[in-house]
């Protein structure tokens, strides 16, 4: 920041740290290239790139929040008007009442007519509101169903369902946090299809894309819960376990990995059958309160031992005395 001379406000600040800390690859991957460009990145890239990662996530989730609140006011609301109308309409009833028992042409029976009249009249009115408020709280709650929905889609991976590698990010970071927080373990898995280039090139990038839908599937099969799965990039994988420990992630990496190779597809079109498919699998267990990219670069080597060891195959990565 300060080679960049940009002055130390919270925005600009908040856009370095999160570049330093690696924590929005593609804030990162865009910092990076500005980097390359030109000698001074300017400021206006860091507000537009703060308005873009930050601010427009914090609004929705303002907005989310408020939109909640003020649901629930409403339900509030209009529980009171229901009770308001009820209460409403009894009266008018008794009145009613009293109207038939007095004698049609006097004065008093005239006065309570028109009390009955008035009451009548503001208990359609109670009705009529009650009506718009309904309608407003519909309105509110597809709104809100609207921001979630779009919330969902900017975590998730379009072609297999699973967290895309911002979400993963975001849960590695929440898990991590919970680690330290209860004292638990947590582990990390890698994975990575083996020799996809080659299937790609062989069958083709549908049959490719559908090779990656079923990886995804068995990825998340077995996964215990409280853990999630994500398309951590193309053809790679990733797994966060809370509270498991380095020796069931092993076990529940092998039976994935067991899941992907017992699996056949065929090219629908023209029958064949689609050679074995594999994925290597690193694991990593979390050393509290170690940077998140320590433990992640510790699966991605494991990964790389299990590829060098043969493919099909799960291996991990320890810290020194860690075992
Ligand atoms: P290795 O066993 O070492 O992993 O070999 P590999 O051939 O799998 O090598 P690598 O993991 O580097 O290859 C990833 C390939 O995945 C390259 C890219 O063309 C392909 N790929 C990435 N994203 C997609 C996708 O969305 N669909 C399809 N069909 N292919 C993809
Ligand atoms: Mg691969």
């Amino acid at each position: 920041m300060a080679r960049q001379a940009h002055p130390a406000t919270p925005r600009v600040y908040e856009v370095w740290y999160a570049y330093v800390s690696r924590q929005e690859v593609e804030l990162v991957e865009r910092l990076d290239h500005a980097l390359a460009l030109a000698h001074a990145v300017p400021l206006a890239l860091i507000e537009a790139l703060h308005e873009e990662f930050f601010a427009r996530e914090r609004q929705t989730e303002v907005v989310r929040q408020t939109g909640e609140k003020l649901s629930n006011e409403l339900t509030r609301i209009l529980q009171m008007l229901a009770n308001a109308g009820r209460d409403t309409s009894s009266f008018a009833d008794a009145l009613e009442k009293i109207a038939a028992r007095l004698p049609a042409d006097g004065e008093l029976r005239k006065i309570v007519d028109t009390i009955v009249l008035a009451t009548r009249h503001m208990e359609a009115k109670t009705r009529r509101l009650e009506a718009e408020i309904e309608r407003c709280s519909t309105e509110i709650r597809t709104l809100r169903q609207g921001l979630d929905a779009s919330k969902r889609e900017a975590m998730t991976d379009p072609l297999t369902g699973l967290y895309n590698r911002r979400a993963f990010e975001e849960r590695l970071r929440l898990a991590a946090a919970h680690s330290m927080e209860t004292d638990t373990e947590m582990a990390l898995l890698l994975s990575d299809i083996d020799n996809f280039k080659q299937l790609n090139d062989t069958w083709g990038h549908q049959i490719g894309d559908a090779v990656i839908q079923l990886v995804a599937s068995s990825m998340k099969e077995g996964l215990p819960p409280g853990s999630i799965a994500a398309r951590y990039g193309g053809d790679e994988f990733a797994a966060v376990l809370p509270g498991v420990s380095i020796a069931e992630a092993e076990a529940i990496a092998d039976k994935t990995r067991e899941l992907v190779a017992s699996k056949r597809l065929k090219d629908s079109m023209t029958g064949k059958p689609i050679g074995h498919m594999s994925v290597s699998i690193g694991v990593a267990g979390y050393v509290l309160a170690e940077r998140l990219e320590e433990l992640v670069w510790r699966a991605d080597k494991a990964l790389y031992d299990a590829k060098d060891a043969g493919r099909n195959r799960v291996k991990t990565r320890w810290v020194p005395g860690n075992k």
